[in-house]
């Protein structure tokens, strides 16, 4: 398959270091309060990647960290522990916290059929990790102590912005935040391994350290446990492109002066979740969550299918008004899918091109939306319904909407009151006038929308998608 890799900001063939095995590593969450969807988006769209690898044949080794000590308010190593800020809010102790918000991402994971990788690892588990990490640093001369605390010193690398990107969304994201200067960094971009001094002396969790009481910065956690884990050769790093800049910079930094080799060979980064005030971030107070959305009426996984609709590499916007058309939308499908019949013959042959168009959407660097229209070109195909009932069990297994069990539920009268070959057709048309868009392909979108026009539609631009109903002459 191809992706594309921030290193280079190019689409790239993925050949891992070992044939038919894939080490990937996910930068796990900060549990100081709810996972918001954008968050959400990071962790669904990087479990498409790994059921699809899975899909492809290869065995998939993937390791997550839990951050529940080390990141300071400011991605740079400025401001108040999160952890200990989200303790005070609530009033109660970190680890406490930690384990609360920890479960509550893993429930709304669940409900979005995010698959919890084999291995997850929180990082107030692994200090003595970070300890030979760091000292092994300082042994090498990549680190120095100053002012209590132990820096990493990127005067000491040929390359630090590894990134292709590094003026674009991802930087600017970064530094979001004012950053104090730190009189004790020899070069502005040192950043901190281990802390044992800070303004915020009030600290909850500090370990004893050859450099004193003390705790690690948020970077090193994910270089200590992805090399612990996966070995010195990672295939994938997943995370949000707010984290391409300082953190995923700065673990390459540490991991190859540590490793004294290249790391990991793809950097896979999901653009943000948007809404009408930019980034959907927890420090922003109110942002929305999994059982809000349920509380709103949502299925979770309208919103799982509301993401696949769009590349992971373009910046996604949120409105109610496009939740609600993938809502429907996943309905109706739903509803062409129950009134499938269950009788007939199986015909593996015919579904080979679907199989291969689908293969050919996500392999060219996860199209989600295409792999989406090739689901309803097989509903509007010649294929027995059996055929097409099973190959939607088998795309399922990479898409994970719960096509077939939303089917049964919604039952052969599901969606709305259009013959359903006649909705399948149109759902196509509509994915096919999208895509036209996006290629700029104008011809073919003014052609399509005839033809739509012909047939009574009337389809309504809103921000993510189309809404449409038929108007009956
Ligand atoms: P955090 O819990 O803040 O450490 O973030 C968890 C993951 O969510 C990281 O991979 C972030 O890069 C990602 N992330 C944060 N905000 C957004 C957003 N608005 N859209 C998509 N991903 C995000
Ligand atoms: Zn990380």
């Amino acid at each position: 398959m191809e992706l594309t890799n921030t290193l280079t900001m190019k689409k790239e063939a993925v050949v891992p270091h070992q044939a038919g095995r894939i080490r990937m590593y996910t930068c796990g969450p900060t549990v100081y309060h709810f996972a918001h969807i954008g968050n959400l988006r990071s962790y669904l769209m990087e479990d498409v990647l790994e059921k699809f690898l899975r899909y492809e044949g290869y065995q998939v080794d993937r390791v997550m960290n839990i951050t529940d000590v080390g990141h300071l308010s400011s991605d740079a190593d400025t401001g108040e522990d999160k952890m200990l800020k989200g303790a005070k809010r609530e009033h109660k102790g970190v680890m406490e916290i930690a384990r609360f918000y920890t479960d509550a991402f893993f429930a709304d994971c669940e409900k979005l059929n995010i698959r919890k990788p084999d291995t997850v690892v929180p990082a107030t588990s692994r200090i003595p990790d970070f300890i030979e990490m760091v000292g092994k640093l300082l042994e090498k001369g990549y680190a120095y102590q100053a002012g209590g605390n132990v820096y990493f010193d990127t005067g000491k690398l040929d390359k630090y912005y590894v990134f292709g990107n590094q003026d674009s969304e991802g930087l600017a994201v970064g530094v979001r935040d004012s950053v104090d200067a730190d009189e004790n960094k020899r070069n502005k971009t040192d950043f901190v391994l281990w802390f044992t001094k800070s303004k915020f002396d009030d600290q909850e969790l500090k370990w004893e350290s050859p450099w004193g009481l003390g705790y690690p910065g948020w970077h090193i956690e994910c270089s200590a446990i992805s090399v612990k884990e996966l070995g010195g050769y990672l295939d994938i790093h997943c995370g949000g492109i707010d984290n391409a800049f300082p953190h995923h910079t700065n673990e390459i930094a540490q991991s190859e002066a540590y490793l004294g080799h290249p790391w990991c060979k793809y950097w896979f980064h999901v653009l943000h979740l948007n809404d009408a005030r930019g980034k959907m971030s927890k420090s922003k107070g109110d942002f929305l969550t999994v059982p809000l959305l349920e509380e709103k009426g949502y299925d979770p996984l309208a919103y799982r299918f509301f993401c696949l609709q769009s590349h992971y590499r373009k910046p996604l916007a949120f409105s109610f008004e496009s939740l609600t058309n993938a809502a429907q939308a996943y309905q109706k499908l739903a509803g062409r899918i129950g009134a499938l019949s269950t009788e007939g013959e199986l015909d593996t042959g015919g579904a080979k091109p679907f199989q291969e168009k689908f293969r050919q959407a996500l392999g060219n660097d996860l199209n989600t939306s295409l792999a989406i229209t090739v689901l309803y070109d097989l509903l509007k195909s010649g294929l027995s319904d059996v055929t097409k009932r099973w190959l939607i069990g088998e795309f399922d297994q990479v898409l994970s909407l719960d096509l077939l069990e939303a089917a049964q539920k919604a039952g052969p009268a599901g969606g709305d009151a259009l013959p359903p070959e006649e909705a399948v057709e149109i759902e196509a048309l509509i994915q096919k006038r999208q895509e036209a868009r996006k290629n700029k392909d104008w011809a073919a979108a003014d052609a399509i929308r005839d033809q739509l026009a012909a047939k009574g539609v009337v389809t309504k631009d809103t921000p993510q998608g189309v809404a449409w109903e038929v108007v009956k002459k």
